[in-house]
């Protein structure tokens, strides 16, 4: 038995080879049969250049059809596919090629030759490139290859992908993912997210992170059905297209995007089954408006690079806002005392950790790292903070690394963020900890008004916590931004925050 991922996407191919996979802004489709086309002559050439099982193929490129091809080329040659952010700078591929000593490296048609000289210091023996529009030198030297390339067998557990995290705090790990992971994890959510033969996803995710890549795209996969595919999120771009499609897989920010448009109504959204958002908290406020305007309540689920994805809002069921839903079927999640790690009881909050086939086989070459975030019986430590309550959903407080500890007193800061977020005029808002010198740490709120909002006052989000929160958990400084930095995937990047904001109480 052949447990190659790929192997288990083309059982799930349509019969018909026409049937569309990829349809780009321009119009262009890529069908079932191009897809084995192009990923067979891209996984000749990989195999043409010694790729074997098991060798790396970094990969740092901008979204199109053809990276998608070759992810999969990746996975039928046996290697493993290494994405990288097309954001990263020139000295941080350098360590992604140092540490995970790909064999091949595929850039952008304009990076080749600083990607050859860094491939030279690294010890990468191939570079090819590949530009957006499908063109460079990875294409042009697959292309008269023979298409036909048998899927080279794997085990469960030989990896299929690293991926780096994404680094919000400290250095980036390179996250193992073995074909179980990802394709137990896929199997999980096409199944419950009741995914239908004529579903049509609305793609406008990267594909260099485990959201757009696996948990987007592995589902059109297993359903053999196509997708409309954006380089990006862009509101002129989705409102073209929301009318084509069943299914939207995005972060907080595209919904509070749509949000701000007025062609967001329910005849919009008239063919749309589900939105679902991940990857950064869902406020629960835009939760709520959006299913004023448009019907629809937004699917939440939770996961992260290391695990793929852990729990879900049902699709038959209440979804509740600011919750992510219960585990999935084939994961255990247990809420741990961040100190003893005993487990804790309902409503209690701890460290959210998890156990199943979608966990990840490690961290690259750091055993001591991997040893030091599982436990004994092999649950993972998440390092999120969070609760489950009485009715079995999950709450995701913040990361551990978040924690504030003023005056020796825990803050959570998801919980004075969410009393913040409802004073009048407030759109959202991030709390971090920073240097004090009585207190050790003191709660900062950087605060971002809505838009053409009569501007809140620092009085009054002031005014809102000691109402609602005790004393060591009320903002000793707020401040008000125009906008909260974020990377790619929304996430506020809180260590940006706290560094901006180190010297508030004079260090
Ligand atoms: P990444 O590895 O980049 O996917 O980041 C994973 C982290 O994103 C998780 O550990 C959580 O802290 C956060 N995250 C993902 N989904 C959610 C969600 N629905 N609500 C809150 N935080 C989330």
């Amino acid at each position: 038995m052949n447990d190659n991922l790929y192997e288990l996407f083309r059982s799930r191919f349509p019969a018909d080879p026409s049937r569309p996979f990829i349809e780009t802004e321009t119009g262009r489709v890529w069908s079932y049969g191009d897809l084995q086309d192009v990923s067979g002559h891209y996984a000749r050439l990989l195999a043409s250049l010694g790729v074997a099982k098991g060798d790396r193929v970094a990969v740092q490129v901008e979204k199109s059809p053809e990276a998608i091809f070759l992810y999969l080329a990746c996975l039928r040659a046996g290697a493993v596919y290494l994405p990288l952010n097309t954001a990263y700078t020139r000295a941080e591929v350098e360590y992604f090629l140092g540490d995970a000593e790909p064999r091949v490296a595929v850039c952008r048609p304009d990076q080749e030759t600083g990607f050859a000289e860094l491939a030279a210091r690294t010890g990468v023996a191939h570079v090819l490139s590949l530009g957006q529009d499908g063109e460079g030198s990875l294409p042009d030297r697959a292309r008269d290859l023979d298409p036909d390339f048998a899927t080279v067998p794997a085990d469960a557990d030989d990896l299929a992908a690293i991926l780096y995290t994404s680094g919000t705090t400290g250095r980036s790990k390179g996250a193992m993912m073995s074909h179980r992971n990802l394709g137990s994890n896929a199997l999980t959510l096409h199944r419950i997210w009741g995914w239908r033969p004529d579903d049509v996803l609305l793609h406008a995710l990267p594909i260099f992170h485990t959201h757009g890549l696996f948990v987007a795209t592995n589902c059109v996969l297993l359903n053999g059905t196509g997708m409309l595919f954006l380089p990006k999120f862009d509101l002129d771009r989705v409102f073209g297209l929301l009318d084509r499609a069943s299914v939207m897989m995005g972060v907080p920010t595209f919904y509070t995007r749509l949000l701000t448009d007025p062609r967001l109504t329910p005849g919009a959204c008239a063919r749309m089954r589900l939105f679902i958002s991940g990857s950064a908290p869902l406020l629960a406020e835009t939760h709520r408006a959006f299913r004023e305007r448009t019907g629809h309540a937004i699917l939440e689920r939770y996961g992260m690079t290391e695990t793929g994805m852990n729990t879900s809002n049902p699709l038959d069921g209440e979804r509740v806002p600011g919750t992510v839903g219960f585990p999935l079927p084939d994961v255990e999640l247990r809420v741990v005392d961040e100190k003893t790690g005993a487990p804790l009881g309902p409503e209690e909050v701890g460290i959210i950790e998890v156990k199943g086939p979608n966990v990840f086989s490690g961290y690259w070459r750091m055993p001591e790292k991997t040893r030091q975030e599982f436990r004994d019986d092999g649950f993972f430590i998440t390092g999120d903070v969070g609760k489950v309550d009485a009715r079995g959903y999950v709450h995701i407080v913040g990361r551990a690394k978040d924690l504030v500890i003023s005056g020796g007193f825990n803050v959570y800061p998801k919980e004075v963020e969410t009393v913040v977020d409802a004073v009048e005029g407030v759109a959202e808002s991030a709390v971090v900890g920073v240097p004090h010198p009585d207190f050790g740490e003191a709660v900062v709120a950087v605060v971002l008004a809505k838009p053409g909002a009569a501007g809140p006052t620092a009085e009054a989000v002031v005014a809102a916590c000691k109402e609602q929160l005790a004393n060591y958990k009320v903002p000793k400084s707020v401040v008000f931004v125009d906008e909260l930095p974020r990377n790619a995937m929304g996430k506020v990047q809180k260590n940006l925050l706290r560094e901006r904001y180190a010297g508030t109480f004079g260090g």
